[in-house]
């Protein structure tokens, strides 16, 4: 079946053309018939339709109602194959689990990939693992390693939440239309055992997002706002040191500290 589809600027739409690309991808994804697999924006299909053979029972998430309809008639042979209509970063994906972990698989539109990502962050327990096409540079920023300069607050906490894999570098000419810039596919797998725990999470999301505003300054200046609780960390980490030389555990250490401070604040309080 053939469609003409003009592409959608405001969806993202940068369909893959590039078959080999296209086989790495169902390659290191790996599908197994009975899996819980689903597929955020699969277009016009072209990953799909190798999926689809591998784990029949797999479900699509579309934004594009009119790639809906041609998804529709595209696998109406199909009678195991869900399609959803809908934008993923409304989507509840605790909805998918029903006792099977998810494993989700994308070539996502660049405009939400970071969004996307936070918000499934929110259901990391029910998944598996994730298979996403982003830009070249996002997936730098998520594998980053401390003292990199793609080092920031994305690879923080990521990592904290996931193992990241870069799998497939992909240029441009790899899709139509070609994108201005490089992309690639990144596997990330939430941590069955988490490697630190943060006490509050939310307090170590804003505690990194604080530290990288300003990454030229000192730990000690970015964390003013805390001056008051860093009594215990100095003891423990250097805050003369920059944002971007601490480890993913460095950062939980002084989150963890930082909420023990508050929290016997206000025990005395009380
Ligand atoms: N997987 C296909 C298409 C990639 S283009 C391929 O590789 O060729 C990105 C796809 O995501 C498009 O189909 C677009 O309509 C869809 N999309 C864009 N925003 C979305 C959102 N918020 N939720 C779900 N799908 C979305």
């Amino acid at each position: 079946m053939t469609i003409k589809h003009q592409a959608r600027k405001r969806f993202g739409q940068n369909f893959l053309v590039d078959q080999q690309i296209i086989s790495q991808i169902v390659s290191a994804v790996n599908p197994q018939p009975d899996e819980n697999l689903i597929e955020i924006g699969p277009g016009m299909a072209a990953i799909t339709e190798h999926l689809v053979k591998l784990c029949p029972t797999m479900s699509v998430l579309e934004l594009d109602r009119d790639l809906v309809e041609f998804l529709g008639e595209k696998f109406a042979h199909c009678p195991d194959f869900n399609i959803h209509s809908g934008d993923a970063l409304k989507t509840d994906f605790g909805e998918f689990y029903q006792g099977r972990e998810l494993r989700l698989v994308g070539n996502l539109p660049y405009n939400i990939s970071t969004p996307l990502l936070f918000h499934l962050l929110n259901v990391r327990h029910l998944i598996k693992d994730m298979h996403f096409m982003l830009q070249r540079e996002v997936v730098d920023r998520l594998g980053a390693t401390p003292g990199t300069k793609a080092y920031g607050r994305l690879s923080v906490m990521i990592q904290y939440h996931c193992r990241v894999m870069p799998l497939i570098p992909v240029p441009p000419e790899s899709f139509r239309p070609a994108p201005k810039v490089q992309s690639a596919v990144v596997r990330l797998k939430p941590h069955k055992t988490m490697p630190c725990t943060a006490f509050d999470e939310k307090l170590l999301s804003k505690i990194v997002a604080q530290s990288f505003q300003m990454r030229r300054k000192t730990l000690r200046n970015c964390l003013k706002p805390y001056a008051e609780h860093l009594g215990a960390a100095t003891d423990i980490i250097d805050l003369g040191r920059r944002p971007e030389q601490l480890s993913v555990t460095d950062f939980v250490t002084l989150s963890n500290l930082i909420h023990n401070s508050i929290k016997s604040n206000e025990t005395v309080i009380r």
